[in-house]
C-alpha cells in the first residue's frame, strides 16, 4: 500500500489558509485535518479538540519534552505544534492528510518529510491581506501590526514549496490544490 500524501499548506496569517482548508475539507471528505495542539486561547466557537487540543504552556512543555509533536513554532506570543502520531498513523494507513500551519513550522515540517507535499496560499496583493486581517475583527491593533508585519517576511520563504496558489477566489484556490493533489498521487503511482 502506498502511503498517504502529507500536505502543508501554509502561508502569511490572514492570507485565509483556514477558509482554504475548511473548504477543501468539505469538497473532499476523504483528506484528514491534523488538528494542531495550541496555548492560544479558544477563539468564540472554537471547540477544543475540533478546532485545535487547547494547552496550558506546562501541558504545551510537556509534549515539546516527550516528543510527542512533529514542529512547533511560537506565533505572536503563542505556541502551535502539530501532534506527531497521529500524522504518522494516517500516513501509514495510506490516508492523505493535510496540515495547516505557519511558515516556520512548515519549514521544520520539510526537514523531516522532504517527499511531503508544500503548498504556499499567497494572497492576491498585500492590500487585500491588510484587509482581511483588520476585517477578521478579533484581535487588537497591537496584534494586527504585528501579524502584518510578520506575514510580509513570511513572504519571503515562499521559494521553499513546491507551489503557489493565489487565493484569489476560495473554489478555485481549492480547485488548484485538488489538481496538485491528483498531480502528486499519479507521480507516487506503482505497480
Ligand atoms: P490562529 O491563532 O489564527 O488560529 O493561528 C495562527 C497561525 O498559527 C496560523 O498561521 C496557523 O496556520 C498557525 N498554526 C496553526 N496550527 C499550527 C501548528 O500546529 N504548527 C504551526 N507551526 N503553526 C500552526
Amino acid at each position: 500500500m502506498n502511503r498517504g500524501l502529507l500536505i502543508v499548506l501554509s502561508g502569511p496569517s490572514g492570507v485565509g489558509k483556514g477558509t482554504v482548508c475548511s473548504a477543501l475539507r468539505g469538497k473532499q471528505p476523504e483528506l484528514i485535518y491534523s488538528v494542531s495542539a495550541t496555548t492560544r486561547p479558544p477563539r468564540e466557537g472554537e471547540r477544543d479538540g475540533v478546532n485545535y487540543f487547547f494547552k496550558s504552556r506546562e501541558q504545551f512543555q510537556d509534549m515539546i519534552r516527550n516528543d510527542a509533536l512533529l514542529e512547533y513554532a511560537e506565533y505572536v506570543g503563542n505556541f502551535y505544534g502539530t501532534p506527531r502520531d497521529f500524522v504518522e498513523k494516517t500516513l501509514d494507513e495510506g490516508k492523505d492528510i493535510i496540515l495547516e500551519i505557519e511558515v516556520q513550522g512548515a519549514l521544520k515540517v520539510k526537514e523531516k518529510f522532504p517527499e511531503g507535499v508544500f503548498i504556499f496560499l499567497l494572497p492576491p496583493s498585500l492590500g487585500e491581506l491588510k484587509q482581511r486581517i483588520v476585517g477578521r475583527g478579533t484581535e487588537s491593533q497591537a496584534t494586527i501590526e504585528h501579524r502584518l508585519s510578520v506575514a510580509v517576511e513570511e513572504m519571503n520563504l515562499l521559494y521553499h514549496y513546491d507551489y503557489a496558489v493565489v487565493n484569489d477566489d476560495v473554489d478555485s484556490a481549492c480547485a488548484r490544490i485538488g489538481a496538485i493533489m491528483t498531480a502528486e498521487h499519479c507521480k507516487r503511482e506503482r505497480f
